[in-house]
């Protein structure tokens, strides 16, 4: 008889799944979530709409999900300049599913995917789960520096001839946004590819940091996704869209399961979107909790990386495990993304920063 683990598929064994703890603490800054809660006013537009189509939950919802897409688009067009329409944007539960989705109809079996490591955590996981073969590429020759070359991702797209090349700006871990000229290289360098740029962090970048979504005309292989999860405060709600060609994004309907998106889910989105100034409010405080962090912690003598996201990678510790825990025992949840004598930490309320500025202060001077 065989084991489990013997029946498991070949190519997942001995992976670890997706794993930020889930621990109840005093200050959470693990996760990248915005520490403020839902605005009353949305709260109050959500109990509205959820309450309307309770009713009519013995129906499937509405599989087109036209009024989020409308929506969507109206919210990008408008904060970004870049005119989208409905037909090219695309919904899922979290980006996560809508990268999901993209892998299932663009990758697959016997097909390669490239990234620039380090980067999200779930771009090779996501890949690996579709049978693809993952390729940890370099962002820069010198691995203290994490900005991306155009020449070296480009270099290595042209190498690699990938399937689905996943960028990521700003990029998690690092907080780093792309220069565009890497964008259109690695279009140029991969030209059987489906070139994703992860944007979930969008909202968060400092002034004049471009957005892909300028790219978008005349590049029917290039993907901008994004979520509510973050700058919309909205991360239990699990909605996540992508900005694509629109005959892209009708492919994407060959591999969604019917009805993926709930009615509930639906009604919930379209009550942000009442809303977007109140549910945006918080990204300035956000940025500016950000940026005091970067400060504090360069007073500290650690040294954390130029961020245009919602959290700052720091090095700087000589045994960044023992300081993740330390900092436990203090209450503050940090995450350790497994890059050597560096911690990731989410920018929370000026509270929370000052919190885990406090913390780590005790900790670095405590002798170990
Ligand atoms: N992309 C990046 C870069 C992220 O950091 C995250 C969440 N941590 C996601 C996508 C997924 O977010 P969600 O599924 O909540 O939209």
């Amino acid at each position: 008889m065989s084991g489990l683990q013997d029946l498991l598929r070949e190519d997942l064994r001995g992976h670890e799944p997706y794993g930020a703890p889930q621990l109840d603490v005093p200050v959470a800054l693990n996760t990248n979530e915005s520490s403020y809660e839902v605005p009353r006013t949305v709260v109050d537009a959500i109990v509205r709409r959820v309450g309307e189509v309770a009713p009519t939950l013995n129906r499937y919802p509405d599989r087109e999900f036209a009024a989020v897409r409308e929506a969507l688009a109206g919210y990008v067009t408008s904060t970004t300049g870049c005119a989208v329409d409905a037909d090219q944007i695309w919904a899922a539960n979290g980006s996560n599913e809508v990268l999901q989705h993209l892998v299932q109809a663009f990758g697959g079996a016997e097909r390669t995917a490239l990234g620039f490591t380090p980067s999200y955590s779930m771009h090779p996981l996501i890949s690996r789960g579709m049978g693809m073969t993952w390729i940890d590429g370099m962002r820069s020759c010198d691995p203290a520096v994490f900005d991306v070359s155009a020449q070296l991702a480009a270099s290595q797209a042209r190498e690699v001839d990938p399937h689905v090349v996943f960028l990521c700006s700003p990029n998690n871990p690092t907080g780093t946004a792309l220069a565009l000229d890497v964008v259109e290289a690695v279009y140029e360098a991969a030209p059987h590819a489906i070139i994703v740029v992860d944007e979930a962090y969008a909202e968060f970048a400092r002034p004049g940091t471009p957005s892909a979504l300028t790219l978008l005309p005349g590049r029917e292989r290039l993907v901008v996704t994004r979520t509510m999860s973050k700058a919309f405060a909205f991360a239990g709600v699990r909605l996540g869209y992508l900005a694509a060609d629109a005959e892209l994004t009708s492919l994407l309907r060959l591999v969604r399961l019917p009805y993926h998106l709930s009615a509930v889910t639906q009604a919930v989105t379209c009550a942000a979107f009442e809303h977007t100034g109140d549910m945006l409010a918080m990204v300035e405080a956000i940025k500016g909790s950000r940026d005091a962090l970067v400060a504090g912690l360069d007073a500290l003598g650690l040294t954390p990386v130029p961020s245009d996201a919602n959290f700052v990678l720091v090095g700087g510790f000589p045994d960044e495990r023992a300081t993740w825990q330390a900092l436990l025992e203090r209450g503050v949840l940090v995450r350790d993304v497994g890059i050597p004598h560096h911690l990731r930490i989410t920018a929370g309320t000026p509270e929370e920063t000052q919190a885990v500025l406090t913390a780590l202060r005790e900790v670095i001077s405590t002798p170990a």
